[in-house]
């Protein structure tokens, strides 16, 4: 710790430590599965109690989906602003039979706490919550003014995050947004992320003849569903990696100067990966950068191809119908409607009997690693933890950051708190809770470390 203004605070929360592991678990207890509409309500009126709690007016905003919570909590002008954003709604537990123990019985072994959403995203968002209440209780006040946007639909897409923040600007007006989500560093390293990437998912679709025939008797005269997106699909990418639909990346922005030099920093062991994932070699192109490709560069992935017939044996089929599931992953600065656009006039122009079917979408986002309150928060963080902090330009997935960055037009930074291998979204999801401890520290240290900040100034 190098900042003495932390020490009460750190104080505070290593005396709470228990009670604070506790909060938690009967945060966990509560199911919010979005996608099944299960305990949703009563995981909002929890979350909504957490933040009262705090001493936030809390405002509850309803979508045509689950509600939203809007807190805050001061409104000094001459303090600095954060919004933090979360999710308390989680992904389906299934498959059940994979869990040890039930996934809304919170337990704890080896120093981890094992249930559904402990890590994605109830415990990281509850640290930051817990950070607010030990600044208070161990100082008295807070350094910055603070909002808190807690959604219940991001596992399903965040599908009413951009009209609610469009809607309520003036109300989540803040100099930051910051996020605690997805994994650390395997290092365990403290970890700030710049950017997201965006995603556009389609579906192609053909239907070559009323219905399926014999490949003998319609054998090169019917045209055959399946070959019709095979030639498709081939003209879309090149098999030395380029994307090939025409505009598609003419608004892909290089990496900065800042962020080559940071992908420079980033711990990579090529042949460890392979190892880990049984590869024995990376995709194709063999001429760019690991991290380039993974935080710079669009993809096009085929998430399945269906038709004809696969049971056992063989069957002389000539198939009728087909469909490829895609998606694209987006980098700045690449919109959705763009992306569809490009691929409906690519598929128009290469094979026009096939439909593209447009499915869901969300924009990239990212925020200058030379913003200036960056280097302050880089600065907060390390101060919470040992060591200097990792700064990872983009992540490979995809948040909705982009209501913040494009709607609002403030930096949004990723700053995550649960351990590389909390197997979210998988069975027996957890949360170290050394891991969660050092989060409720780093969002202590984010507010002192913002304190003395004059945005603009
Ligand atoms: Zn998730």
């Amino acid at each position: 710790m190098n900042n003495p203004a932390l020490a009460p605070v750190f104080n505070h929360i290593d005396k709470n430590r228990d009670a604070f592991v506790a909060r938690l678990l009967d945060y966990v207890r509560q199911p919010s599965i979005s996608a099944q509409n299960i305990g949703m309500d009563a995981a909002a009126a929890l979350a909504e109690w957490h933040l009262r709690a705090l001493g936030m007016t809390v405002e509850r905003i309803e979508t045509p989906g689950h509600p939203m919570l809007l807190g805050q909590l001061g409104d000094d002008p001459a303090r600095p602003t954060i919004l933090f954003y979360g999710h308390y709604d989680v992904q389906p537990p299934e498959p059940l039979e994979h869990w040890v123990s039930p996934p809304f019985e919170p337990t704890i072994r080896d120093g981890r706490i094992y249930a559904r959403g402990v890590a994605d995203n109830k415990g990281q968002h509850m640290a930051q919550i817990l950070a607010i209440e030990s600044h208070l209780a161990a100082t008295g006040g807070l350094p910055c003014n603070v909002k808190f946007l807690l959604e219940g639909e991001e596992e399903v897409g965040s599908p009413h995050l951009a009209q609610v923040v469009r809607d309520h600007a003036e109300r989540l007006r803040a100099d930051l947004v910051v996020t605690a989500d997805g994994p650390m560093h395997p290092s365990g390293r403290g970890t700030i992320l710049y950017g997201v990437r965006g995603v556009a998912s389609f579906e192609l679709r053909v239907r070559t003849a009323r219905r399926d025939a014999h490949s003998g008797n319609f054998g090169g005269v019917m045209p055959n569903a399946i070959w019709t997106l095979v030639h498709l699909l081939a003209t879309m990418k090149s098999p030395d990696g380029r994307i090939t639909i025409d505009g598609l990346a003419d608004t892909v922005l290089p990496p900065t100067e800042a962020e080559r030099a940071a992908m420079a920093r980033l711990p990579l062991d090529i042949g460890a990966v392979l190892a880990d994932m049984g590869m024995t070699r990376l995709d194709a192109p063999a001429d760019r950068d690991y991290f380039e490709r993974l935080m710079f560069q669009p993809t096009l992935t085929i998430n399945g191809l269906h038709g004809g017939y696969d049971g056992p044996g063989s069957k002389t089929v000539l198939p009728a119908e087909a469909v490829a599931k895609c998606d694209i992953r987006l980098v700045e600065a690449m919109t959705p409607e763009a992306v569809f656009a490009a691929v409906e006039a690519h598929v128009a122009q290469h094979a026009p009997d096939v439909t593209v079917i447009r499915q869901g979408a969300m924009p990239p986002s990212r925020t200058s690693m030379d913003t200036p309150v960056a280097a302050l928060l880089r600065k907060a963080v390390a101060a919470a933890r040992d060591g200097a902090v990792l700064d990872i330009p983009s992540m490979g997935g995809s948040l909705p950051d982009h209501a913040f960055t494009r709607i609002l037009g403030v930096p949004a930074f990723v700053v995550p708190y649960a351990n590389a291998d909390s197997a979210n979204h998988a069975p027996n999801e957890n949360m170290r809770i050394d891991c969660f401890l050092a989060g409720i520290r780093t969002g202590a240290a984010i507010l002192t470390g913002l304190g003395n900040w004059t945005p603009g100034g």
